[in-house]
């Protein structure tokens, strides 16, 4: 069958196209089309670029949603209630959101005929337990608000997981695993017998290990001190924290990873960056061995975690338990929305 799968931002659109069959997936194409709004009018024009590209015969549309919030714990067939739950979430992810809803109206416009599947970012971390997702603040916030931890990029932990089982040739079922998806977004996962049971990013992907630009962990009076200081609003203070921190902010040089790496030897800055970087994800890999009793592999994606084995090593000194393996393994969440697709396309039929 062939799936097109459509990761859709606010001013472009990622797609792959596969060939999957029982036991066979194949890439047939990939591609980005920019900026929407601007050279290409809408995502409706962006979307039908993407269509004359891959040609007839599609079988069945993946799409990538961001939030699914507490609502959906797997992959599931849209329909217009599905439309709906993904409508009341966008309060929760007002960038994310909000695209993935244009991009799958307007394809089931298009491709009214086929099923189209809806992938979450959320969903892995859905059965977490109560005492991990819940901060530790008035109650009635949560009921209110549904304030707790979601966790985020969980396709690509769960995609890394399952390929994680297939290097170490052992059952998903029966492995402790640490995922590190390291890119300019960074999220640690600690994965047991194949389910997510914590998570370092939160309520939003803010909190966690120190990222490209944004902060991770901090304490949140920090907030209010910096707002009266710099008379700086609430929304500018988000910003800053998202935009203006991590490897960036410290460094105050860039967020890219391997800049800094050749800035390190003559700027103390760009040491300290990475020295901050390294230490908080030791301390997410060490508590979430804690969690689990131990530990049978850490796993590493995402762009610094594919290609830089000196800091990984780093990273491992002195924290991996004895027997503990450490893997490079680069993620694709593109396929796994496929597999999904695929899945429920062909259960459905
Ligand atoms: P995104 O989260 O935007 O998808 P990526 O997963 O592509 O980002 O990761 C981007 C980060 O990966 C950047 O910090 C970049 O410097 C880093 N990176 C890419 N290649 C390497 C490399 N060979 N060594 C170290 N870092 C790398």
């Amino acid at each position: 069958m062939i799936i097109l799968v459509l990761n859709s931002g606010s001013s472009s659109i990622k797609y792959k196209l596969f060939d999957i069959k029982e036991g066979a997936e194949k890439l047939l194409d990939k591609g980005l089309v920019e900026r929407i709004g601007e050279k290409i009018p809408s995502h409706r024009d962006a979307i039908k670029i993407i269509l004359d590209k891959a040609g007839s015969g599609i079988g069945a549309v993946g799409h990538r949603v961001v939030h699914g919030g507490d609502r959906f714990s797997k992959s599931v067939l849209i329909d217009n209630k599905v439309i709906k739950a993904i409508e009341d979430f966008t309060e929760l992810a007002p960038l994310h959101n909000p695209p993935s809803l244009l991009v799958i109206n307007e394809s089931r416009k298009i491709l009214a005929d086929i099923q189209h599947v809806a992938v979450f970012d959320t969903a892995f971390y859905c059965g977490m337990p109560d005492y991990a997702y819940f901060y530790g603040i008035p109650y009635k916030f949560y009921e209110k608000y549904k304030i707790r931890k979601y966790g985020f990029h969980g396709t690509s932990h769960r995609y890394v997981s399952e390929q994680a089982a297939g290097v170490l040739k052992r059952p998903l079922a029966e492995l402790k695993l640490i995922t590190c998806h390291l890119g300019n977004g960074c999220s640690i996962t600690a994965v047991k017998n194949g389910k997510a049971i914590d998570t370092s990013m939160g309520f939003t992907p803010l909190e966690g290990v120190m990222m490209g630009t944004r902060s991770g962990d901090i304490d949140p009076a920090i907030i209010p001190y910096v707002m009266e200081k710099e008379k700086m609003n609430a929304a500018e203070v988000i910003e800053m924290l998202n935009k203006e921190s991590g490897l960036l902010g410290v460094s105050g040089l860039t967020n890219d990873m391997r800049e800094l790496l050749k800035e390190k030897a003559k700027n103390k800055r760009a040491k300290l960056a990475l020295d901050i970087f390294v230490y908080r994800i030791k301390k997410y890999i060490g508590s979430y061995t804690a969690v689990m009793s131990g530990c049978d592999a850490v796993v590493f994606t995402g762009g610094i975690g594919e290609n830089n084995p000196g800091i990984i090593e780093e990273i491992c000194k002195g924290v991996i338990p004895e027997g503990a393996k450490t893997l490079m393994i680069p993620t694709d969440e593109e396929l796994m929305i496929a597999r999904d697709t695929y899945r429920i396309a062909t259960t459905l039929h």
